[in-house]
């Protein structure tokens, strides 16, 4: 399993930190905060030893977890290998259910072609039918039509 994301509400706003004390706090390498003073994260000063203020660092984190909760734009997926969301390539994907109600999507990176999943409900299907071409394997077809409303009925 994957380490959670260091919760930004273990740190203590008024107060400053040095790269141990933060490795510890959130038990990540230091070279984890360091990649964070690369990626934003501001010290009080170029003194040595390095101090993050508590206040900066709480925001960081904060923003850093909104950030990786950020869904997908409509009709994006999430390609793991670029790290960064993508329309498919050829604007096609294939669904692949689970459940009856649930599936992935699955297609292929523009840019690196690796295979990118993106979980969907079957009835949110339409939505993403606006941004891509989405093949459904023939068993699946008639619970598909089921869910879509019938407008004219030959039978009434
Ligand atoms: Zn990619």
């Amino acid at each position: 399993m994957k380490k959670q994301h260091p919760n930004h509400r273990h740190v203590k706003i008024h107060r400053s930190y040095s790269v141990e004390e933060i490795a510890k706090l959130f038990s990540v390498h230091k070279n984890t905060v360091r990649s964070w003073l690369k990626n934003g994260l501001t010290t009080v000063d170029n003194k040595r030893p390095m101090l993050i203020h508590g206040q900066t660092l709480y925001s960081f984190l904060q923003v850093k977890r909104v950030k990786h909760k950020r869904p997908c734009e409509p009709g994006e997926m999430y390609c793991v290998r670029c790290r960064s969301p993508k329309a498919p390539a050829g604007d096609m994907a294939e669904y692949q259910s689970k459940t009856d109600t649930l599936g992935n999507l699955v297609a292929i990176c523009p840019d690196c072609e690796a295979i990118m999943n993106r979980r969907v409900c079957l009835s949110k299907l339409d939505e993403f039918r606006r941004y891509m071409d989405i093949s459904i394997p023939q068993a699946l077809k008639h619970i598909v039509e089921s869910t879509q409303p019938t407008v004219n009925s030959d039978l009434l």
